[in-house]
């Protein structure tokens, strides 16, 4: 039996990614398994999904706590999350970045892959450029690394499960496949990344919201970095008016400061910005 687990955000697709995963090892012939496990349920959170494939039928159901296969959805996680906790000797790190894949933190017994499922959705047109939804990529690259499933079955599975964007989903899974990049063998793993326990910067003053997140830092969350474009802003207040997490501020000057250490990247700010004066911009890990 192959255990996996799969670690994303809240709209990046990391509970479709399982079934889809499930259901083309069923096309295959095996005998899938998956399940969620949900966090905090809105956009950007962080959100695990599990699955097992077998020749034979699974009665197990607990969570997977030692998996063969972890597969990460946002590099950014790498930071905050222990993604390969438990991950079996000669399991699998397989992770969603446009880095060299032998710099992903893993024990040494682990092998290291890399895809820039990212580019791919943006370039497919998968999500929104400001919330990209990168599974049906990372199912293609995790279809070559692993041979769990084949990608002659992800392409059957698209077709009969995934509601609409049949052609662009089909197209990720093969560049997906096609993108993915192998660690060195011989390349040292890196000791694992330990989320910072710094205190808290003070809070700039200015204008505040009523509901604030200034004592949750959810800078970790983000896989885009809003980017203002003050040849555009017009100093309406707009994005700090929407802005979930009061992440801006305002410079003296009346143009919107972002303060990246409270922003997600929910993408709001911009999607609200009536001159459009704010990009989504993909940043290696999602930090600023
Ligand atoms: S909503 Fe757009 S135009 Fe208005 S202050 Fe914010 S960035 Fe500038
Ligand atoms: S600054 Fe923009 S992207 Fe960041 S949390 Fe606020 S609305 Fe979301």
């Amino acid at each position: 039996m192959i255990e996996l687990r799969v670690h994303g955000r809240g709209g990046q697709g990391a509970v479709v990614a399982c079934e889809l995963l499930a259901q083309a090892a069923f096309l295959d012939g095996k005998e899938p398994q998956s399940f969620p496990f949900f966090g905090v349920e809105r956009r950007g959170a962080p959100v695990t999904a599990y699955a097992r494939i077998d020749d034979r039928p699974i009665r197990l159901r607990t969570a997977i706590e030692a998996p063969d296969v972890v597969v990460v959805l946002d590099a950014g996680l790498l930071r905050t999350t222990p993604v390969t906790d438990g991950i079996r000797p000669g399991g699998l790190l397989l992770v969603n970045t446009a880095a060299d894949p032998a710099s992903l933190p893993a024990p040494r017994t682990v092998r290291r892959v890399a895809v820039d499922a990212t580019r791919i959705a943006i370039a497919h047109r998968l999500g929104s450029p400001t919330s990209p939804i990168v599974n049906t990529a990372v199912l293609g690259a995790l279809a070559r690394a692993t041979e769990v499933v084949s990608r002659a079955a992800l392409g059957r599975a698209v077709d009969e499960f995934v509601p609409a964007f049949h052609a662009e989903n089909r197209a990720a899974v093969d560049d997906g496949f096609e993108a993915v990049r192998f660690a060195d063998p011989a390349a040292p793993s890196p000791a694992p990344v330990v989320p910072g326990t710094a205190p808290l910067p003070p809070f700039p003053e200015g204008p505040v919201a009523s509901v604030s997140s200034r004592t949750l830092r959810t800078a970790a969350w983000r896989t885009l970095t809003p980017v203002l474009r003050t040849d555009r802003c017009t100093r309406c207040n707009f994005c700090w008016k929407f802005c979930p997490d009061d992440a801006i501020g305002f410079d003296s000057r009346g143009y919107p400061v972002i303060r990246l250490d409270y922003c997600k990247g929910c993408g709001i700010c911009a999607t609200e910005c009536p001159p459009k004066a704010i990009d989504m911009v993909a940043l290696e890990g999602g930090m600023a």
